[in-house]
């Protein structure tokens, strides 16, 4: 279990995490969604140990976190947001260096399976420099599981990948949650979030606005959004609990310039944000 107690970063006078509280269970798959600049990197960087909080502490399994606790570290698996492929070895030899720093024990049985598992096994021979953007994801991603974490850190694992590669990255993704892993994904895609996480919070500007199950998140909202394009050239929402308080509506205001849809985690965030997520 990973407890984050109202945890703040300041770099100098700029507050980059704001007093962000959030309990993670084992086993959950948690998105931290947010737009550029919302501070998800910061929290990430905090959970591995890489940054000390400003204030408040971090709790992984009761044991408090910090840059030295090698105990905590055994247990954590870590995709940055940036390439940590050595770009000159091969994608075989990537691992091995992993393996050997984590002196995993019959690495090349593991490598084989890791390979195989991110769908590498034909690339093994290629220098990291020369895979494509999905592919050297999926060496990132085998590397993290080195050592057969318990907890995975991936911080915008599918930022820049085209559609295919994030599909394959998703299913990857489902398969280390259906091993039982805990996983914290950091993404700016909210259809990422809403399709893979169990749990979402909404972060902006370093602070978080909400947090549930993506379905919470939308019923609390409105299960239903009514989209219209007003005399003011803006597009407004309006949101409903339900089809009844829908039709009692548009009975009401008899036009039929709108669109009906259900509501999406996009609405949720704009509502809070009021602004788009890009
Ligand atoms: P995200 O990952 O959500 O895009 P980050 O956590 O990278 O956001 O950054 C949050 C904010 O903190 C940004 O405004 C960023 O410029 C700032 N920031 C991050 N790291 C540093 C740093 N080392 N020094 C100063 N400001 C930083
Ligand atoms: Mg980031």
């Amino acid at each position: 279990m990973i407890q984050i107690n109202n945890v703040t970063k300041k770099f100098d006078d700029f507050i980059a995490v704001n007093n962000v509280s959030l309990n993670i269970d084992d086993g959950d798959f948690i998105g931290l969604l947010g737009p550029n600049g919302a501070g998800k990197t910061t929290i990430i960087k905090m959970l591995t140990g890489l940054l000390k909080p400003t204030c408040g502490d971090i709790y992984i399994n009761g044991q408090k976190m910090t840059r030295n606790n090698k105990d905590v570290k055994k247990i954590l698996g870590i995709v940055p947001q940036y390439t940590n492929l050595d770009k000159e070895l091969t994608a075989y030899e990537n691992l091995v260096f992993a393996a050997k720093l984590f002196r995993v024990k019959d690495y090349k049985k593991k490598i084989f399976e890791l390979l195989e598992f991110m769908e590498l096994e034909g690339y093994k021979d290629r220098k990291a420099m020369n895979l494509s953007g999905g592919m050297a994801r999926r060496l990132m991603i085998a590397k993290a599981l080195i050592n057969d974490p318990e907890i995975i850190f991936l911080d915008e694992p599918t930022v820049g990948i085209d559609l295919n590669g994030r599909r394959k990255i998703w299913d990857i993704l489902k398969a280390m949650k259906a091993m039982g892993k805990t996983i914290l994904l950091t993404t700016h895609y909210i259809e990422e979030a809403d399709y893979l996480c169990n749990k979402v919070c909404l972060i902006d500007k370093g602070k978080i606005i909400d947090k549930d199950t993506p379905d919470n998140l939308k019923k609390d909202l409105g299960a239903y959004t009514m989209e219209y394009f007003d005399n003011e050239m803006k597009t407004k929402y309006k949101f409903f609990k339900n089809k009844e308080e829908v039709i009692k509506y548009t009975t009401e205001i008899m036009s039929s310039n709108y669109t009906l849809r259900e509501t999406t985690l996009e609405d949720v965030f704009y509502n809070f944000t009021n602004r788009k997520v890009i």
